[in-house]
């Protein structure tokens, strides 16, 4: 079921770690940002579209993991855009995005996964802005909507995840400083904050985010093991216990 969160903003939840696919109305149509999960699910999601009644024009993925690179053939053959740096990643990705796909989920169509190309420099036809940094992921993309007062933060901002740093790539800590500082200023705009898994945050919600994710890199930056209630050690679907984190902070 598709939830309106703005005006011409819905999210609708997997059941696979609270992902939220998220539909955008732009000028032309609407942009499908991160669907998934699982084939059942982009087959309702096609149904909560078909009933909208508006063409899906684009695609666009916040960041190249396997998670946030799905399709499916009702959605239509239609551009899937990521950043540039997230887009060749995604290319070189592809097949390791497709093999996690299949171990993950079922009935995932695994030929459409991760089909992307560079957004153009205009954004077009993806409305507002988008915010690049390098936490998290190569490339990795919110959408700031400002005149609608959204954010769509990918895997940032979660109120289940714990930020998960890139463990292949140095200087994350930094990386997400500086994110976290990008994001904050533009969070100023909004008052609805979809991040790509858990639950939308509204109103003062969206400043405790911000909050709980800073707290979590500044313990990092200290050498500290963070104490955060949000998931990430002992979860076998991803790679983020602290420890983890926690090595990778002192590897800068
Ligand atoms: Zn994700």
């Amino acid at each position: 079921m598709l939830t309106e969160v703005a005006d011409g903003v819905w999210v609708r939840q997997s059941a696979w770690v609270w992902t939220n696919s998220i539909v955008v109305r732009g000028e032309a149509g609407l942009i499908l940002v991160d669907p998934g999960i699982d084939g059942s699910e982009l087959n309702g999601l096609a149904d909560d579209l078909d009933r909208l009644g508006i063409p899906v024009v684009a695609g666009f993925s916040t960041h190249a993991h396997w998670d946030h690179l799905l399709w499916h053939f009702r959605f239509g053959d239609v551009p899937r855009y990521a950043t540039r740096a997230g887009a060749q990643a995604a290319t070189q990705a592809r097949e390791r995005a497709q093999a996690m796909a299949a171990e993950s989920a079922s009935g995932i169509p695994l030929e459409l996964i991760g089909l992307v190309t560079p957004l153009p420099p205009d954004g077009d036809p993806v409305p507002g802005e988008i915010l690049e940094h390098e936490a998290h992921a190569i490339g990795h993309a919110a959408v700031l909507l400002a005149d609608r007062g959204v954010m769509l933060a990918g895997d940032m901002l979660s109120d289940v995840l714990i930020p998960l740093l890139d463990h292949r790539r140095p200087g994350q800590v930094g990386a997400y400083e500086t994110a976290l500082d990008l994001l904050g200023e533009a969070a100023r705009h909004v008052d609805v904050l979809v991040p790509g898994h858990g639950a939308v945050a509204e109103g003062p919600e969206v400043a405790a985010r911000l909050g709980a994710d800073r707290a979590y890199i500044d313990a990092l930056r200290r050498g500290e093991e963070p104490v955060d209630a949000r998931l990430g050690p002992d979860a076998d679907w991803l790679s983020g216990p602290h420890q983890l984190n926690l090595e990778q902070a002192r590897r800068r």
